[in-house]
């Protein structure tokens, strides 16, 4: 018989650096409904994917060093709300360790929206399994490490007679790690030739993190109606690298590696997007003039009909693969920045707990891409789409 534990005397809210700061920056109110509600969101699609992509990595990795069978590995996927047909699957074959993520998203209530989310997310393992996995496998020197720290509560703007949860508040991460000895052994490995590249004069001893997301590479700048996904990104990687600075006998993280996943296997909406940063010059990466990444991306029309590109694996790989760097100024900012995200989530809780009112008190301020695919955009005070207008959004209709 298991005894209950007594809970600590005082209270420490504990935030994850994905599921609640980056969420809060996506949308306030969404973040409200999705994550601080106790009804799990009804199609959290986001949420599914990152945390299958995330999961097969992870189970990917586990096989590889124990096995290391040789790259491509076979994906036959497990039909759409059905059964495996294929009895001679091994046991790498992604669609078995696919079934194994997504029977442990299922027991916890996360299912993709719809069979083209749950294909996508599996081409997408694939192409990363296919074209990442060989170069990142062998420097990863620990996979899933959970990060864990406590920083002191920031001011909040808390309303009369309200006062925050506690004096402290936990973050939360989960990130795999490169060491430097492992670079080192491998200085033909394309991911370090770009970590190189990109930070010279890398030497000591040090680590770097690497976390995936189920996500196209942002634009350095937001355009008109988004949210800046590249700074809110990079503040994340180096929160994270104050929380392993927290740890006991870690070395300082001097990097982070973030795999945009989506880059590898970019569907028609993410090529259209990427043509159309190009023209706003607002992206980083993008094809050489004259080179033949250029020429397949310009001459791709998009059309339900018509086939997608062939790249270069250099050009996904590129695009795929963003090197944040860390010093101790970068993680200063960072965590500064996170602290008024928290204390923006702590003030916005105290206002709907003293009033009982749930959409004046958060912020409804989604990006048009994140209002489109919104659980709440039919009753939502203000979907992009008509914030600003001067347009009211049209009150819900029920079924029926
Ligand atoms: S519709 Fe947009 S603004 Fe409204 S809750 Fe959803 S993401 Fe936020």
């Amino acid at each position: 018989m298991q005894l209950p534990s007594r809970d600590l005397p005082f209270e420490v809210p504990q935030y994850s650096l994905t599921g609640d700061v980056l969420s809060f920056q996506r949308c306030g109110l969404q973040y409200r409904y999705y994550n601080r509600s106790s009804l799990p969101p009804s199609r959290p699609v986001q949420l599914w994917t990152g945390e299958f992509v995330h999961g097969v990595m992870e189970e990917a990795f586990l096989y590889w060093q124990l096995h290391q069978p040789s790259f491509p590995w076979p994906c036959t996927q497990t039909p759409w709300r059905g059964f495996s047909t294929s009895p001679n699957r091994v046991d790498y074959d992604l669609g078995v360790l696919g079934d194994q993520v997504e029977a442990r998203l299922r027991a916890s209530g996360k299912t993709p929206r719809n069979r083209n989310a749950r294909d996508a997310a599996y081409r997408r393992v694939d192409a990363a399994i296919r074209l990442l996995a060989p170069h990142l496998f062998p420097l990863i020197t620990a996979v899933e490490e959970k990060l864990s720290s406590t920083r002191p509560m920031p001011a909040v703007n808390a309303p009369p007679g309200q006062q925050p949860r506690g004096d402290r508040f936990e973050l939360t991460g989960i990130v795999d790690v490169i060491s430097s000895v492992s670079l080192a052994a491998q200085q033909n490995n394309p991911l370090v030739q770009m970590i190189n590249s990109q930070i010279p004069g890398l030497s000591g001893q040090f680590d770097i993190i690497v976390d995936y997301k189920a996500a196209r590479r942002p634009p350095i700048t937001p355009p008109p109606n988004s949210k800046a996904y590249w700074q809110h990104e990079a503040w994340q990687v180096q929160t994270y690298a104050w929380l392993r600075a927290q740890q006991p006998n870690t070395n300082p993280v001097r990097a982070g590696i973030l795999i945009y996943v989506n880059e590898l296997s970019p569907s028609q909406s993410d090529l259209n997007d990427l043509k159309r940063e190009i023209t706003q010059d607002i992206t980083d990466i993008f094809p050489a003039s004259g080179s033949p990444d250029y020429y397949a991306l310009n001459t791709w029309q998009s059309g339900q009909s018509q086939s997608l590109p062939t790249f270069t694996t250099d050009f996904l790989l590129q695009r795929a693969v963003r090197i944040v760097p860390v010093d101790t100024a970068a993680i200063d900012q960072a965590v500064t920045q996170i602290d008024n995200v928290i204390s923006q989530i702590e003030g916005c809780a105290l206002h709907e707990n003293a009033t009982g009112n749930i959409p004046n008190n958060w912020n409804a301020d989604g990006g048009a891409s994140d209002c489109d695919a919104c659980d709440f955009r039919r009753f939502c005070p203000s979907p992009a789409q008509y914030r600003g207008s001067g347009q009211t959004p049209p009150p819900p209709v029920a079924p029926g």
